[in-house]
Parts: C-alpha cells; sequence; structure tokens
C-alpha cells in the first residue's frame, strides 16, 4: 500500500464528499442495488472464494454471507426514506414560534476494519449501513481471507461508484497505515488487543469508534429444557465455521443431573451432521491458519475429550471436539476459543453457573436453555451481555431489525438494520426560528421585576 496513494484515494473520497452527492437518497439506493447486483451475479465466484479461504462450503457461505448481506440490504431499501426523513420535534410554548427537527446526516469518510471468519458478510454489512447513511467509504478486508478479499475488491471496484468507496487490501501494518489518515468514522471488527490499538488511534484524531470485539460466550442448559433440541442447536452453532464465530457459544454449563444426555444427544448431533468423519464432510469448514491450529491444539490438553479430538496439521482440520470435566484453570476456559472445542462444565444452582460466568468480562452473546419462564428474567438481571437468545443461539444476530454489537469487553456500538444506519450517521438538531416574537424580557438588563417573570415562565413552560 503506497502511502502517496492512499493519500490521494483518501482526497478524492473527501472531495466527493463534499460535493453532497452520497447524501442523496438516489445516490444511496443505487449504491445498495449495486452491491446487491455484485452478490447476485457473483454467488458463485464469492463461495468458491470463501471455500478456498477456509474450506466453508457454500450452504454455509449462502446462509451466513451472501443471503445475510442481501437481506440487510432489501430491508434498507425498504426502510430507508423512513431513516432518512427528519423527525419533527414540538417546541415547548416559551420557544414559539418555529419548528425544530433531527437530522440523520453522514459522517463524511468512514473506515471499515473488518475480520477474517465471516469475510464477506464483516465488511460488507457495515457497509450497507454505512452506504444507506449517504457515507464515502474505505474499507479494509481482513488479509487472513485473502481469496474473498480480492474478490471483495474487484467487486467493489466493478459495480461501486469508484469516487466515494475504496477497499485497500493487507494486513496490520497496513492498517496501522491506514489509522495515520483522517477518518470521520471508524469501525472495526477483530480481536480485543487489535481493537485496542484501533481505540488508541482514533483517540488522537477524536474519531467516533465502534468496535465489534470477542469474548467467551457462555450457554447455560437447565435440567428442564428440551435437551435433543438443545444438543442439535449447540452443536449447529458451535460447529458452523468450524467454531470460528464470534457468537458461536464458547462453553457449556449444564446442570447436575443432564450432563451425560446431553452430551449423547450431541455426539449424536455430530455424528447425523457431519458423519463418522466430519474430515470428510463437505460442510465442515477448516481452521483459517497454522497459528490458530497450534493455538487451538493446546487448548485440547484439559479434561475427558468425549468427542471428537483428532486433528490434522497438514488440512489445518480439528474435528468436533467435546470436551468435559475442564476447570477454570485450563487455558480452555481463560481465553476464547474461537474454534471446534466446546468445554463443558456442570453447576448446581442457576446461581453458581451465573457466578461463574461473572468471572469473565461480559459477553458478545449469551445463551440459555429452559422451559422454567422465570429463569431468562434472572439470567438477564445477572448477566450483562451484547445480546441474549433463549433456547436457540445465533439467531439473535440474524434479525435485521435487532441491533447486533458487544458491551464491555465485548465491543461499543450497534449495527445491522437501522442500527447500522445510525452507527454511520451522526444526529444534528436544528432549530428555525421566526423573527416574531422578540420580547424585550429575553434580554439584559435583568431587573428584578424582569427575572422574576423570566422564572416563572421558565418553571411553567419548561418541562
Ligand atoms: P484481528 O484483530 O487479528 O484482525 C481484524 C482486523 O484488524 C484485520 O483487518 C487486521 O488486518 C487488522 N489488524 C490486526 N492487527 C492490527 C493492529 N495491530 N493494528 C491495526 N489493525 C490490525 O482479528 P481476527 O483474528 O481477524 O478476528 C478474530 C476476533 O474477532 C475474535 O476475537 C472474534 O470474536 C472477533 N470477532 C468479532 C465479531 C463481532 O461482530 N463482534 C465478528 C467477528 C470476529
Amino acid at each position: 500500500m503506497e502511502p502517496d496513494k492512499v493519500k490521494m484515494k483518501l482526497s478524492e473520497l473527501r472531495r466527493t464528499f463534499e460535493t453532497g452527492k452520497t447524501s442523496d437518497y438516489s445516490w444511496r439506493r443505487t449504491q445498495l442495488l449495486a452491491l446487491q447486483r455484485f452478490l447476485i451475479e457473483r454467488e458463485g465466484d464469492i463461495a468458491d472464494a470463501v471455500r478456498r479461504d477456509f474450506g466453508k462450503s457454500p450452504a454455509e457461505t449462502f446462509l451466513t454471507e451472501t443471503a445475510f448481506v442481501r437481506g440487510e440490504i432489501r430491508h434498507s431499501l425498504r426502510l430507508l426514506r423512513k431513516w432518512m426523513k427528519p423527525e419533527r420535534v414540538p417546541l415547548p410554548l416559551h420557544y414559539q414560534f418555529g419548528t425544530a427537527r433531527i437530522e440523520s446526516r453522514p459522517f463524511g469518510v468512514a473506515l471499515i476494519i473488518g475480520a477474517w471468519n465471516y469475510p464477506l458478510n464483516i465488511t460488507l454489512s457495515p457497509m450497507v449501513g454505512a452506504l444507506a447513511a449517504g457515507n464515502c467509504i474505505v474499507l479494509k478486508p481482513s488479509e487472513h481471507a485473502p481469496n474473498t478479499s480480492r474478490i471483495v475488491a474487484a467487486g467493489i471496484a466493478a459495480y461501486l461508484d469508484e469516487s466515494a468507496v475504496a477497499v485497500f487490501q493487507g494486513g496490520a501494518e497496513e492498517t496501522k497505515a491506514l489509522l495515520r489518515e483522517r477518518f470521520d468514522c471508524i469501525f472495526y471488527t477483530g480481536s480485543r488487543p487489535a481493537g485496542r490499538e484501533i481505540m488508541l488511534a482514533a483517540s488522537g484524531s477524536l474519531t467516533p469508534l465502534i468496535l465489534e470485539l470477542g469474548g467467551k460466550s457462555p450457554c447455560i442448559v437447565e435440567k428442564n429444557a428440551c435437551l435433543r433440541k438443545a444438543a442439535r442447536r449447540i452443536i449447529w452453532a458451535k460447529f458452523l465455521n468450524a467454531g470460528q464465530t464470534c457468537i458461536a457459544p464458547d462453553y457449556l454449563l449444564v446442570e447436575h443431573g443432564a450432563a451425560d444426555e446431553l452430551l449423547q444427544h450431541m455426539k449424536e448431533a455430530i455424528g447425523k451432521f457431519y458423519g463418522s468423519d466430519p474430515e470428510k464432510s463437505p460442510d465442515y469448514s477448516r481452521i483459517v491458519s497454522e497459528r490458530h491450529f497450534d493455538r487451538l491444539e493446546k487448548l485440547m490438553f484439559a479434561g475427558e475429550i468425549v468427542a471428537g479430538g483428532i486433528r490434522n496439521r497438514n488440512g489445518l482440520y480439528i474435528a468436533p471436539t467435546i470436551i468435559r470435566g475442564v476447570t477454570l484453570d485450563d487455558p480452555v476456559m481463560k481465553e476464547e476459543v474461537f474454534g471446534p472445542i466446546l468445554p463443558v462444565m456442570t453447576y448446581g444452582t442457576i446461581d453458581d453457573a451465573l457466578a461463574l460466568v461473572k468471572r469473565n468480562p461480559d459477553p458478545l452473546a449469551l445463551y440459555l436453555f429452559t422451559s422454567d419462564n422465570t429463569a431468562p428474567g434472572k439470567v438477564l438481571g445477572a448477566i450483562r451481555s451484547g445480546g441474549f437468545c433463549i433456547n436457540d443461539l445465533l439467531f439473535q444476530s440474524a434479525i435485521h431489525a435487532l441491533p447486533f454489537g458487544g458491551t464491555g469487553e465485548s465491543g461499543f456500538g450497534r449495527y445491522h438494520g437501522k442500527a447500522g444506519f445510525d452507527a454511520f450517521s451522526y444526529r444534528r438538531s436544528i432549530l428555525h426560528r421566526t423573527n416574531f416574537p422578540d420580547p424585550d424580557l429575553r434580554y439584559p438588563p435583568y431587573s428584578r421585576v424582569r427575572f422574576g417573570m423570566l422564572r416563572r415562565i421558565v418553571e411553567l413552560f419548561d418541562q
């Protein structure tokens, strides 16, 4: 990435923004439609690129990447006029006459930095929000999904307005170079350590920032839950993308007395979904890199492996693995797993389970399987989390009208649907006053009488 080229491109984007064309409804709509066309016309090539990056199946790529982004686009196109509409605010009597409104305005030039694990979804979903909000955009896809990064760069150059949207490819060094430039907002998805560096860079220029980070998302299973359904759903959510999902259940807390039955159902579900040898399954992804493979391999040395455990470094394959009998001191219970290893612990009372969860920073997602109507309220009251899903997993992030994001160390800010539009907009308060009335009462000198009258008016109407 040549610094001069970056500077030149950024100046071009800024000039484009200053013409005001990206603020127009028609430009926003045209760009969203163009992005939709790219996803439809190049669906096969995109699926192929993602498969080459980490062996993800075309069905998974469709469900979790292209179809999701296309859904975001459709949702935004349907509601964009409404979102853009200024919000009228009634004026209190003593501030009459005039009109007041709030307008959502684009920030300007937005920087979107993506992670690799859903390489399309994580870069293009925020982009839908940024386009809908009328921004120029610089996209920096992850270097760890190079094939997808290339196809996104080529697709955006071919389909979207090149004077307003640019893609820079590369890794941490290239991202740092970009961060030395001025942006009007930054949207980052990735790990906490890099997130801290991004925040430091943003603080220098006081640039608005959204951080979409990860963490250990717990899944609590009560004895009274439908264990067979819970098992199928947990296995699907955990081993989708070979566990490389920011909101995958990171660890299971199962109520005493339910573990044996749940584990039996989970083992059956693995066999049903991926066959007796998941390495041969066309639906089971690979680990993205040797570095992550080595990291994950070390996490397996804990407790008792009750499913999986088989691995093949050459093929970057780790079987769907369940480990029971882990302790809080095992590394697998200390860091985010972000791979196909599911540690399982048991608990006595729900308070014990909540105490275990509270030992970690606020998670991005929190899951509870129960048939007790009072349990969700108790868990909600005790634990903060970005999202909460009862009796299922992941789908809280699939609904366009549900804002998605973390809390505490799992990040801040929200996107998807209207939340994505809001993430890339600032809200401007606008007051338009008439010339009349213009009573002397408001102006000094504030005699005792005048001040008394002012006080009465303010106290009467200012509520
Ligand atoms: P990563 O932090 O390694 O990389 C993310 C992006 O940051 C990449 O584009 C990379 O080039 C850039 N980057 C890396 N180091 C940098 C640095 N020092 N300075 C500037 N930029 C840098 O993250 P990853 O491994 O791609 O993603 C895994 C993490 O992301 C997991 O923790 C996961 O939970 C989290 N995640 C969160 C979400 C979410 O929506 N909240 C989604 C996906 C992944």
